[in-house]
């Protein structure tokens, strides 16, 4: 059993992260009398009471198995209460194995139309799960990063739902807040949008502890994810002031460590807090004096220090994505960009460039020496525009294999390494369909 409050109070204290913050060994660990946490994709946090135990959060479909039987391995009481902080597959896929408990089952009222939707673009949801998890590969193996994981394709092809059809739906809806007692445990369930729309985020007043969900996941803010729905950071950061006046002593989130310490807590929320407050103001603040996407994508930028803090750091999602989630949020999809608003297909344009260049070769090649002048975004240009002017060139597609792995290896978010690892693999299947390029 590790004590987690000790090394979070370490990590937190010293600013130095020397071992990973965010396991999934799928262990319980005690963490206060009565309170225990299973750390997995992604946690279950467990309390006893005089009627079973309250589990907020059942892990997703790969560890639910896991996480039951560690639970199980604690306390013979049933799972009478089963709350969800919200619907996405890593936390609620995993009800599958609380389902002989006959938990009842709490969440968000919006969780079900989450659920729904989940179903209505199945395989939109696998397709971005493979680019956002699938590393080198594009396996399906989800034991990283944080939310939203699936089922495991490669290990079992035929399963090819997001969320399994076992999956348990609420029956305690939630809206606003709401009190609940079970066996003299009080929990205060309070909404707010943050990473989700179907956000719960708990306070336990006899254990002076709060529930976090993904309000808090020990990384960048999950507040800008490229493949997903908006996501909504203002808010997020006033659900982290609420927390903050609860005057918490016990923080257990859904991700990462947990923390101990009044003082701790609210430095590490409060810091939070700010990153995202200050991030949207910026925006808000460009938008309202009329500048395009592109001036301010280029122009906001969260101060290193910031990103420093070992719960913090742009490993997952990355404050530039959460620039554009803020221009989603507050503008529309159009970026201020007149050509951009009913464009050329990209090959039509592609092929323009290229006869004007002297051919998708010579695209390429000025590619290269973009990355070789460590000027990686221009060169990711010129080599989309060489291969889509080129769709069926292998020598083409290999360069622009080579320039977006080169390219991943440089980013720190996995969200950004997933999506340049996915183009590699795109033109890799070109080479692979045409044939390795010949020399000369
Ligand atoms: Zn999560």
């Amino acid at each position: 059993m590790a004590d987690l409050l000790d090394l979070s109070a370490r990590i937190i204290d010293s600013g130095l992260v020397d071992q990973p913050v965010n396991r999934v060994t799928n262990e319980l660990s005690e963490i206060a009398d009565g309170v225990a946490m299973v750390e997995s994709f992604s946690h279950c946090v467990a309390l006893q009471t005089g009627d079973g135990l309250v589990c907020f959060d059942a892990s997703g479909v790969q560890t639910g198995q896991q996480v039951r039987d560690a639970l199980r391995g604690w306390s013979a009481d049933r799972v009478s209460h089963l709350v969800y902080t919200h619907g996405h597959a890593d936390h609620v896929g995993g009800s599958t194995f609380f389902r002989d408990d006959a938990p009842t089952v709490v969440g968000h009222q919006a969780v079900a139309t989450r659920l729904d939707r989940y179903a209505y673009t199945n395989n939109w949801n696998l397709l971005i799960n493979m680019r956002q998890f699938g590393g080198i590969r594009g396996d399906m193996n989800l034991n990283v990063g944080d939310t939203g994981g699936g089922v495991d394709v490669k290990a079992n092809p035929n399963a090819r739902r997001f969320l399994p059809a076992t999956t348990m739906r609420p029956d305690h809806v939630v809206g606003d807040h709401d009190t609940i007692d079970v066996g003299g445990l009080q929990m205060e369930l309070h909404h707010a949008r943050g990473e989700t729309d179907d956000h719960l985020w708990g306070w336990l007043p006899q254990h002076n502890a709060l529930t976090t969900g993904d309000f808090l996941i020990w990384n960048f803010p999950n507040a800008g994810n490229p493949q997903k729905v908006q996501r909504f950071p203002i808010e997020w950061a006033a659900a982290l002031r609420a927390m903050i006046a609860k005057e918490p002593e016990l923080l257990l989130p859904a991700h990462g460590l947990p923390i101990a310490g009044r003082e701790r807590i609210t430095r590490v929320l409060d810091d939070v807090a700010s990153a995202l407050e200050n991030l949207v103001a910026e925006v808000i603040a460009m938008m309202n004096a009329g500048a395009t996407l592109d001036t301010i994508v280029h122009t906001v930028k969260v101060p290193a220090d910031t990103l420093a803090k070992p719960y913090l750091r742009p490993l997952y999602d990355e404050p530039e994505f959460v620039v554009r989630g803020v221009w989603r949020q507050f503008g529309g999809w159009w970026d201020g960009a007149a050509s951009r608003l009913k464009p050329s297909p990209d090959a039509h344009l592609a092929a323009a460039i290229a006869a004007l260049a002297g051919g998708a070769d010579v695209l390429l090649h000025r590619a290269e020496q973009a990355m070789s002048d460590n000027d990686q975004r221009l060169a990711c240009h010129l080599a989309d525009l060489a291969g889509w002017a080129a769709p069926d060139d292998p020598a083409i597609h290999e360069g622009r294999a080579a320039i977006y792995l080169e390219r991943r290896k440089s980013e720190s978010s996995l969200m950004s390494k997933g999506i340049f690892a996915a183009a590699a693999r795109e033109s890799q299947a070109v080479v692979d369909r045409y044939g390795p390029a010949t020399n000369g």
